[in-house]
């Protein structure tokens, strides 16, 4: 730095005019007189050099430069603590100015390192001056910010900043998100510096206690802790850091045990965890909206963030230093397990059995609660730690548990919810216009039914009078969903408000979008009049009686009954657990109410090796519950390891081949034109192949806006990995599929889906008799050759509409085929209804000729009949076998959507001792013993989106084309 030296003092002379070329005397003079003085100043100035006192100063102006070259931050810092000092003086006045106050906002408002000093200095004062803050802002700052307005009321215990969330009238009628959050305030038009602020004055509330009850819960003796984080978020070190500004630290903290702050901050049931145990008893501090607001502020402020603060992460799959981990199903339970095991260097791979991730969270609960994406996000952080996924997977079905362990998968963790809808098995809960909640919101939540390009059908909600029947999170979506469609609805419920288990805030909302609550009532019957859509509900009063086993008063009858016209009835009665992985796996202990069995403190299973939680090992709970099970697993998996290098190597090398050949491309590698309007195609499957049973089905997904539908197998070979499936184009999705050409891949196939049939080895005179109507022939082949190959003489009675519709009867075709393959086992006769081809007639005709045949002993004894094809030929079979005793079966194609039990809506009315029981044909079927079907009941249901299908064919330009098939 260069210091400018004291320079001699101009004298008035020296402006004089400029001096002539000749030096005049009196300024020779003048010359050296300043001279003098100069040198005089200059000897000054080297005397003060040489002292102490000098040597000070230019040690400290040394030492002021380098700060300033190596921090310019500093010496704005001396200023800020000057200016800290005034704010302390204004704070230890009685109150705060507005002048002070607004000042004081703008320096906030401005993020930079004062604002971030400021806000530590509120954040750390006694409450006493926070309150004088927050009075302040309240009376001068409330003409910006109408949340300020009344906020000083109370506060900190009473009042806070709420969350923004849509006016009812504007979200009733659209599938936003409702509650928007610190966030939505920028739909206002506030900066996203001011949301951050209001967030921060929400942590002022917050008292730090000591004993964390929001994070630990409060201790019971001999009981587990009331409320608390199942997923152990540290609340009170979240809340201190967004208090101080910390931020990014403050979500860093959130994420290290909770992979889905976004998705559990909207759903928890915070009044029962963590701010139920809140000590600010008024209004609890708003932790779930904190902890959601911090990833999507990020995602905001950083939009590729994630994808850097991950790009030096290697693919625990590359890495292959620790054992594979299988995860079935892609709930918060299987979700946070994948994401903790994968980012402690595990490879994983997530096994889900539909074609979307996310469990419940997707196809139960609707976007205006939770959006999509946000499921999206916690999927792509799994990604980013290289877990893998593979969709349309039935663990129990597509492979066993054995299988994933016999592929390389060291340890599995099951998480497969609690998907199986319950019923109250009253009269009239088959008519068209009664489904459970889970089927109404899968087809529009995972189906999209709502949206004009989607083709799963939806029922007619719009202006309908539509009940729900229950009290819980289901029965609001449920309710609010149907609300948003247009419907005018009712929420039936048994006991009172007070005693309803779904969030408070979600009824709150429901009520305030216009639905009605009817407490006190349960359904007893739905009547229908002369359709067999249901037209109303018989409904009991109740009263409450003495608590029951869960605590909550009982309901009891009074005898009183109303009646209430409804068009559409949504059962929303809570899951029970899906049977798929416990039939498949007899070693799995499970609860009486089919719950997987865990205990002593662990998630360990009956099987080893196999963990398990969430739904599956709690029956219907919550997803916070599930993501700490989740959690909970993901620790006891990480221990010790007793595998050498080679050996987790090729365990890896096993589960990454698998996992790849999972998920690799359903492809049509063959297709053939088998009779007008339908085709054959061979596609590549291995895994179903291999898996694949005579009897089975498959659940197809032709395309990602496609609709979910059934078809069975009609031959499969498990060595060249192919399915055989064949499809008759009668609706817009069959169309579609009869469409595509060898080369494309489906959206998805999931499968072999079903029970397989039940052969037994009949006596040499005996025969099974299949009767195939139309279509019904290429299901009946498989059964048929395992009938043959297990040694029982078949007849095979099959049906065509006329000549033109034959196929596989030709010589060298495939029933040929099988008759050369198994001489003397095999009888085939042939009816058309026109007389073109065989008999004339129905199949019923030469089946009842066997029959009487048999019965006078001049034919084979009939051992049981199988009937496959259109249902009302099945139910003329089985109105023909009835009085001859003859054991009957039928397989039924009904309307489904999941195909695995989850939606109840292939339900099948039975008489089982003279009672009306549900059955389902996915899950019990699809062969159902035909004699005690419900046939009146049952054959209307084929026809419960009719309309909605003749719909679709109008828009796809096909429905001539399907008259004239
Ligand atoms: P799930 O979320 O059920 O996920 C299980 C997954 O496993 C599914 O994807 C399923 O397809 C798959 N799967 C099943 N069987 C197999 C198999 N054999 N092979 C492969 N995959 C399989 N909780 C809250 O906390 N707050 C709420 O607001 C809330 N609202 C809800 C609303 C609705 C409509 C519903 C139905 C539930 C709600 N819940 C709520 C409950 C919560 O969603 C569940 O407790 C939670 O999702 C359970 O998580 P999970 O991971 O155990 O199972």
């Amino acid at each position: 730095m260069h210091i400018e030296l004291p320079q001699p003092k101009r004298t008035s002379h020296a402006a004089s005019p400029p001096p002539a070329e000749t030096p005049k005397t009196d300024d020779l003079e003048r010359y050296r007189q300043a001279s003098n003085a100069l040198e005089s100043t200059q000897s000054e100035i080297e005397e003060i050099e040489h002292t102490e006192a000098f040597d000070v100063f230019k040690k400290q102006l040394d030492l002021l430069r380098r700060r300033l070259l190596n921090s310019p931050q500093s010496l704005r810092q001396i200023f800020i603590d000057d200016g800290a000092q005034a704010i302390v003086w204004e704070f230890k006045q009685e109150a705060l100015g507005a002048d002070f106050t607004r000042t004081l906002w703008n320096l906030l408002l401005r993020d930079d390192d004062m604002s971030a000093t400021l806000l530590r200095f509120i954040w750390n004062v006694p409450l006493k001056f926070k309150r004088k803050f927050i009075v302040a802002i309240d009376a001068y700052l409330s003409d910006r910010y109408p949340m300020f307005k009344g906020l000083s009321k109370g506060w900190p215990g009473q009042n806070g900043i709420p969350p923004y969330i849509r006016s009812p009238e504007e979200r009733a009628r659209d599938f936003e998100l409702v509650n928007q959050g610190y966030l939505g305030y920028m739909n206002l038009g506030y900066s996203a510096r001011e949301v951050d602020l209001f967030v921060w004055l929400e942590t002022l509330r917050d008292k730090q206690c000591e004993d964390r009850a929001c994070e630990l819960g409060v201790p019971r003796p001999g009981r587990e802790p009331k409320g608390g984080c199942p997923v152990k978020i540290h609340i009170p070190e979240m809340i201190r850091l967004l208090g101080t500004g910390k931020f990014k630290d403050a979500l860093e903290l959130i994420e290290s045990c909770n992979p889905l702050p976004d998705v559990t901050g909207r759903v928890c049931p915070q009044e029962l965890q963590c701010q139920g145990v809140c000590t600010l008893t008024g209004r609890p501090i708003e932790i779930g909206q904190l902890e959601w607001f911090l990833p999507e502020r990020e995602k905001l402020a950083h939009p590729g963030a994630r994808g850097e603060r991950w790009k030096n992460f290697v693919s625990p799959w590359t890495k292959a230093e620790k054992p594979p981990i299988a995860v079935i199903g892609s709930g918060p339970a299987g979700l946070i397990n994948a994401y903790l095991l994968a980012a402690e260097g595990y490879p994983v791979t997530v096994f889900e059995a539909f074609h979307e991730l996310g469990g419940v969270l997707r196809y139960g609960i609707p976007e205006f609660r939770l959006p999509n994406s946000l499921i999206d996000d916690v999927v792509a952080k799994i990604r980013l730690l290289g877990g893998r996924f593979v969709t349309n997977f039935v663990v129990g079905k597509t492979a066993t548990l054995e299988d994933l362990r016999d592929n390389g998968f060291w340890k599995i963790f099951v998480g497969t919810g609690a998907g199986l809808p319950r019923f109250m098995n009253i009269p009239g809960e088959h008519l068209l216009g009664v489904m459970s909640a889970n089927e109404f919101l899968t087809r529009v939540n995972l189906m999209q039914a709502r949206l004009d390009d989607y083709e799963t059908p939806l029922p007619e909600v719009k202006d309908k009078q539509v009940i729900v029947i229950g009290g819980g999170n289901t029965a609001m979506d449920a309710a609010r969903t149907a609300r948003r469609l247009g419907g005018i609805v009712t929420i039936v419920y048994r006991r009172t408000r007070s005693e309803m288990p779904a969030r408070v805030e979600e009824l709150h909302h429901a009520l305030e979008e216009g639905i009605e609550l009817k407490v006190l009532r349960s359904p007893r019957e739905f009547h229908s009049e002369k359709s067999a859509h249901v037209c109303h509900a018989i409904l009991d009063v109740i009263e409450l009686g003495p608590p029951d086993a869960s605590g909550r008063r009982s309901p009891v009858i009074t005898g009183r009954t109303e009646t209430m016209p409804v068009d559409l009835v949504i059962m929303a009665l809570g899951n029970a657990s899906n049977p798929i992985i416990k039939d498949s796996e007899p070693d799995l202990k499970t609860s009486k109410w089919g719950t997987i069995s865990i205990g002593g403190g662990s998630q360990k299973t009956s099987l080893e090796g196999v963990y398990s939680g969430g739904d599956a090992t709690r029956g219907g709970a919550t997803a916070v519950l599930a993501a700490g099970d989740g959690q909970a697993a993901a620790r006891e998996i990480l221990g010790e390891i007793s595998f050498g290098k080679a050996e987790i190597e090729d365990l890896v090398e096993r589960a990454l081949r698998y996992t790849d050949l999972a998920q690799s491309p359903q492809t049509i590698v063959k297709k053939v034109n088998l009779a007008e309007g339908i085709v054959e195609m061979r596609i590549k499957s291995p895994l179903i192949a291999k898996a694949a049973q005579a009897g089975q089905f498959v659940r197809v997904l032709p395309t990602p806006k496609g609709e979910l539908i059934p078809l069975t197998l009609a031959d499969w070979d498990a060595r060249a990995g192919t399915i055989d499936l064949v499809i008759q184009a009668v609706g817009a999705s069959s169309i579609g599929i009869n469409a595509m050409e060898v080369g494309e891949a489906f959206t998805g196939i999931a499968g072999p889906l079903g029970q397989p049939s039940k052969l037994h080895r009949y006596e040499a005179n005996e025969t099974v008799a299949f009767a195939a109507g139309g279509l019904g022939l290429p299901p009946v082949y498989p059964i048929m050759r395992a009938h043959l190959s297990l040694g029982n003489h078949v007849t095979l009675i099959a049906g065509f509409r006329t000549a033109s519709m034959l196929f596989w009867t030709g010589e060298g075709e495939r029933i040929d085929k099988l008759a050369q393959e198994f001489p003397g086992q095999l009888d085939v006769i042939y009816a058309s209804n026109d007389g073109t081809f065989g008999v004339k007639g129905f199949v019923t005709t030469p089946l009842e000729e066997l029959l009487k045949s048999a019965k006078v002993g001049k034919a084979r004894k009939v051992a049981e009949v199988i009937a496959i094809g259109p249902p009302l030929m099945m139910r003329a079979v089985s109105e023909l076998t009835r009085p001859y005793g003859t054991p009957t079966v039928a397989s039924l194609n009904s309307i489904m959507v999941d195909a695995t039990g989850m939606c109840g809506a292939c339900m099948v009315p039975v008489t089982i001792d003279g009672r009306l029981v549900r059955k389902h044909a996915c899950i019990d079927g699809p062969e159902i013993d035909a004699h005690i079907i419900d046939w009146d009941k049952f054959l209307p249901r084929f026809a419960q989106f009719k309309a909605q299908e003749h719909a679709s064919l109008v828009k796809h330009g096909a429905d001539s084309a399907q008259a004239h098939a």
